[in-house]
């Protein structure tokens, strides 16, 4: 076996010789407690005190002026570019290398997806491909950003913070501003994730979480919408909770809302992890900073570092290998012997539904695509 070195080294650092897993949920606090609290209430669906108390939780954390529980965070992509105004037609930017939520999250408004490349240093959007894609393909006008080739308007960009690394977001602020672009963060893997101090999904217009099970913290299934507009967050509780108007016994609707509430009980489990997260950010750190010094040694495989002016959750750790080929033979191996390692994924471009999209010519995407392979990052008892 090529990989037997790798292997061994997991295997220890996990001190688990028969299965490391890549990611598991880990209950260390008060869990069983607030959810005793939401049965024995009888409060465990979409309202309780969970509910409000984990969108002020979440907001304080990260600093933004508002945030709206949300079913899921696909979902809380989709609330955000509705929220964003965009229309059927419309041309949305993000990158090819992320999870389908983002680009299914774009289809669910009936817009286009377009993928420009992603940035060598943090395996997220470049802001530097997209203002190339915008100078060759766009031209603003005096209601907004338009495609020339086809007419039609583009309203967003959508970066994705990649395993929890943050993209260079504040180029992204300056360049949403000159081109008249909504900016909507995917920062589903990245609670926890800071750039220059500030934390990701308060940067742009609107931020997305996730909280499912395979994520830093869990609520079991979950979502978060951020804010520093209050007035658009509370457009955001107002359509996600079937834009009822409030009354104590009037049922009176006043748009087309959406049942995108969170349950008091997932809620509650979400307070509970929160409490945990400085602890489970520096555990995921120490073993971040064990892979960084095993792998600085390998002539042949890289570690994917943290990028410069950020600091990362470390949600998932993520090696490069020379090629596909090693990529291929590193997966079996792994996976094979108790070690479960996954590819990064399938670049959007490559899936039937997207593969007519417009895209740039994806050097960094293809070449990540190739050779990242992440490996297990969960909490380390
Ligand atoms: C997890 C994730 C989401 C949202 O996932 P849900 O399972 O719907 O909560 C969105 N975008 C990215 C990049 C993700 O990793």
């Amino acid at each position: 076996m090529k990989y037997i070195e790798e292997i061994n080294f997991i295997k220890k650092l996990y001190r688990n010789d028969e299965h490391v897993m890549l990611h598991a949920p880990i209950f260390m606090g008060n869990e069983k407690k607030y959810l005793d609290d939401c049965i024995d209430t009888t409060f465990v669906s979409s309202v309780g005190q969970y509910v409000d108390r984990f969108e002020k939780d979440i907001s304080s954390y990260t600093g933004a002026t508002r945030a709206v529980v949300c079913v899921n965070g696909t979902m809380a992509l989709f609330m955000a570019l509705k929220l964003c105004e965009v229309k059927p037609d419309d041309e949305i930017i993000t990158q090819p290398l992320t999870f389908i939520a983002t680009a299914n999250a774009i289809a669910y408004c009936n817009a286009q997806p377009v993928f420009c490349d992603v940035d060598e240093e943090t395996m997220g959007l470049s802001s530097r491909a997209v203002r190339k894609w915008l100078e060759e393909n766009a031209e603003l006008r005096a209601d907004g950003c338009f495609d020339k080739k086809n007419g039609r308007r583009i309203s967003a960009v959508v970066p994705m913070h990649t395993f929890g690394n943050p993209v260079k977001i504040d180029d992204f602020v300056k360049l949403c501003e000159e081109w008249k672009l909504a900016l909507v963060e995917d920062a589903a893997e990245s609670i926890g994730s800071f750039y220059k101090g500030r934390h990701t999904g308060t940067f742009g217009k609107v931020g997305c979480m996730s909280f499912n099970g395979n994520k830093t913290i869990t609520c079991g299934g979950g979502g978060m919408v951020l804010f520093m507009d209050s007035e658009l967050g509370e457009k955001a509780k107002h359509l996600t909770t079937q834009a009822k108007i409030p009354h104590r016994w009037e049922f009176r609707h006043d748009a087309i809302g959406y049942n995108l509430r969170m349950p008091n009980v997932n809620a509650a489990l979400g307070c509970a992890q929160l409490e945990c997260i400085d602890k489970i950010l520096a555990n995921k750190r120490e073993t971040a900073m064990a892979y960084r010094e095993y792998f600085s040694n390998s002539k042949e495989i890289k570690y994917f570092d943290e990028p410069k002016d950020c600091k990362s959750n470390f949600w998932f750790n993520s090696i490069l290998l020379p090629n596909k080929k090693a990529q291929q033979e590193f997966l079996e191996e792994t996976n094979d012997n108790g070690v479960q390692t996954r590819p990064i994924w399938e670049l959007m471009n490559r899936l039937p539904m997207y593969k007519n999209c417009q895209c740039d010519d994806l050097k960094n995407a293809i070449m990540f695509a190739d050779r990242v392979v992440n490996i297990p990052s969960g909490y380390r008892k």
